[in-house]
């Protein structure tokens, strides 16, 4: 039976999804009782045969819990490995370290699900060990467009990230538009385009750890609504803890509620601010461990989209022309 993994470039924001696909059974049926693996910070776990997660330190309400990238997973193909997120550089090498630790074979390639620092910035430890690197047309885009300058930014800054001083920026090798497919009859995995959501390449998260300034909400929604389609056991998501896949639920709940929310704001002639220490929405704290009205940015954000201030098709592209390729406008 082929493990089958699909991995969602919801290209434009922070959610990397990588969802291990139900075995091939009969539609229809009671969903299957599933076990989530209980972990800690950094520890790595077999989710399926030869899937493995990799679950990064990570806190919304926490500041003394220390922030360490992205999640990452692996997948052990017959003759290689395929390592979903490139994390930062630092955490780069230690995943590279946990992976030797699982297996002999060499890292082949690398797949980024978007641009932002803490999933793509690692590339170069990849590069170095051997790995390609992949990515949705709009991540590669995204990186190449917004990258040297972000990276320079925080070389330049005082307290900025050792790493980042101590590597270079490496870009995305091979990208693809809507699907990508890596098949050895053992292990399959589906790269999958739905839509521009937390950046015009990924998808979803498991807490309060939902970065919304690259995001559109509106596609964000439909995104999750293509996400739940697929016949999903487990979700991998970009940060935060494994999921059944009633996160993806909970995801797209959390936009629909708040927009219309925010309409209800807006059209009472509320300021982003009053609107945000109004939400109520209880059952998004009993989730995260986070109010909803703490998330003051998101609101925010929202409230831009919903009253014209924000162009989607020129989020995370500054003024380039062109912006999105129509791909990541497809989901609108
Ligand atoms: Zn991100």
């Amino acid at each position: 039976m082929i493990q089958k993994i699909s991995c969602l470039a919801v290209a434009l924001g922070a959610v990397l999804l990588a969802v291990v696909f139900a075995e091939d059974k009969p539609k229809e049926k009671e969903p299957e009782k599933v076990e989530l693996p209980a972990m800690k910070f950094d520890d790595v776990r077999e989710i399926a045969p030869g899937v493995f997660f990799r679950y990064s330190s990570i806190s919304a309400t926490d500041k003394t819990v220390p922030f360490g990238g992205s999640n990452n997973i692996w997948i052990v193909f017959k003759e290689y490995v395929v390592v979903i997120d490139a994390n930062f550089p630092k955490e780069a090498g230690d995943v590279l370290e946990a992976i030797k630790k699982t297996t002999k074979l060499p890292v082949k390639y690398v797949f980024d699900t978007h641009h932002h620092g803490d999933h793509a910035w690692g590339n170069s430890v990849w590069a170095k060990a051997g790995a390609k690197v992949i990515g949705s047309t709009n991540c590669a885009r995204l990186l190449k467009l917004n990258g040297p300058d972000e990276w320079k930014k925080e070389q330049d800054k005082k307290d900025g990230r050792k790493d980042i001083k101590d590597n270079e920026l490496k870009l995305v090798d091979e990208s693809f538009d809507e699907t990508h497919v890596l098949d050895d009859g053992t292990q399959r995995i589906e790269f999958l385009f739905l839509g521009h959501a937390h950046t015009p390449g990924d998808a979803c998260v498991n807490g309060s750890f939902n970065f919304m300034g690259h995001s559109n909400s509106a596609s964000w929604i439909k995104v999750m609504e293509k996400a739940e389609k697929l016949d999903v056991k487990l979700v991998c998501p970009g940060h935060g803890k494994v999921a059944t896949k009633d996160l993806l639920g909970l995801q797209r709940r959390y936009f629909a509620e708040m927009r219309k929310e925010v309409q209800k704001g807006i059209d009472d002639k509320k300021k982003p601010e009053e609107i945000a220490a109004g939400l109520e929405m209880n059952w998004y704290k009993e989730w995260t461990g986070k109010a909803a009205k703490e998330n003051g940015d998101n609101v925010k954000h929202v409230y831009e989209e919903l009253t014209g201030k924000i162009d989607h098709s020129k989020l995370g592209f500054r003024d380039v022309p062109g912006g999105l390729t129509p791909t990541a406008l497809k989901g609108e």
